[in-house]
């Protein structure tokens, strides 16, 4: 998928990772789903607007790891839990 919309929606994606500290001002992050590093694309489903601090500290707490992963991670602990006898 490369619509138009797409393509401006990157291009304001580079933009602002060159004016970082402006954007800073707007408060927002451009989060990757499934990260850089593991593959993931530039393309608009695959990017999430976050407030940056809420960015830096889903980072700290859930690393790299996908949604995906991190709902199963929970789901995980949950079960564990619910089976937990003492
Ligand atoms: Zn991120």
């Amino acid at each position: 998928m490369q619509s138009m919309q797409g393509e401006k929606f990157q291009r304001s994606v580079r933009f602002q990772k060159r004016h970082k500290r402006k954007f800073k001002a707007t408060r927002n992050h451009h989060h990757f789903l499934l990260p850089r590093s593991r593959g993931g694309g530039m393309s608009l489903n695959n990017l999430l607007l976050i407030d940056i601090e809420k960015h830096e500290k889903w980072h700290a707490l859930w690393g790299n790891r996908t949604a995906d992963e991190i709902l199963d991670l929970l789901t995980r602990v949950v079960r564990a839990k619910k089976n937990q006898h003492h």
